[in-house]
């Protein structure tokens, strides 16, 4: 597999419009500065650990993401360097988020995921818990976070009418938010829908952003 002529390939493919979050979860740092050196800049992992090792190592223009699941305490190891926490699944962990982000002196993009998939395996907010966090108290008075959009993984499956109904699912999810709670904030305009197996669908679906790992840096060697 060649990194380079893959992202070359896939970039060629993209509409304009649609961000690519290069996940590099499991790569060396040799792998990512192989990317990076093709002008490309951001990079999500899902580690803490992980990526703080390799944050160290890279080149500090790099536009960090950290997707999937963080749990509130590791939230302190990725506050200080970290621009976009996809995944937030929880009053609890955007709470923490803010407190560090305050203890840092900035403001921490986050976006909200949402449960579209059947497998319970998959963290996020429901449609109705994550309207109830907007309404509550303890959400508007956060000084420290802007929520800049929605995440959210599909189930993973051969069967693309699943895979459809569920990103169709999360944009009407987008749409109503942005209708309702959003509508005098430009920044809440990012969909981060579709990985490696489903972006062609995703893209279909209103996606702004996609999550491609394997595509790019070829299979890895553990599931995560
Ligand atoms: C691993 C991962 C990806 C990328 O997966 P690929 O199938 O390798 O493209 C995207 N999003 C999340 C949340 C991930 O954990």
């Amino acid at each position: 597999m060649n990194i380079i002529a893959n992202l070359a390939k896939l970039k060629s493919e993209l509409p304009l419009n649609i961000k690519l979050v290069a996940v590099s979860k499991t790569k060396t740092v040799k792998d990512i500065l192989e990317v990076y050196n093709t002008g490309h800049k951001i990079f999500g992992e899902n580690k803490v650990q992980e990526f703080v090792d390799k944050y160290e190592s890279l080149p500090k223009d790099i536009e960090w993401h950290f997707i999937g699941h963080l749990q509130t305490n590791k939230v302190k190891f990725i506050a200080p360097f970290i621009n976009l926490i996809q995944g937030v699944e929880s009053l609890k962990l955007l709470q923490e988020i803010n407190k560090r982000a305050s203890q840092n002196n900035k403001i921490i993009n986050c976006l909200l995921q949402i449960h579209i998939a059947k497998e319970d395996t998959k963290f996020g907010f429901d449609k109705n818990e994550v309207i109830k966090m907007l309404n509550s108290e303890e959400y508007k008075s956060m000084q420290n976070i802007k929520i800049t959009g929605l995440m959210g993984m599909a189930t993973y499956t051969y069967d693309d009418v699943i895979i459809y109904n569920e990103f169709n699912e999360l944009k009407n999810i987008f749409d109503f938010l942005k209708l309702n709670f959003f509508s005098d904030k430009s920044e809440f305009s990012e969909l981060s829908m579709g990985m490696s197996g489903d972006y062609k669908i995703a893209i279909k679906c209103g996606s702004t952003m996609i999550r491609i790992g394997s595509h790019i840096f070829g299979d890895r060697n553990y599931k995560s």
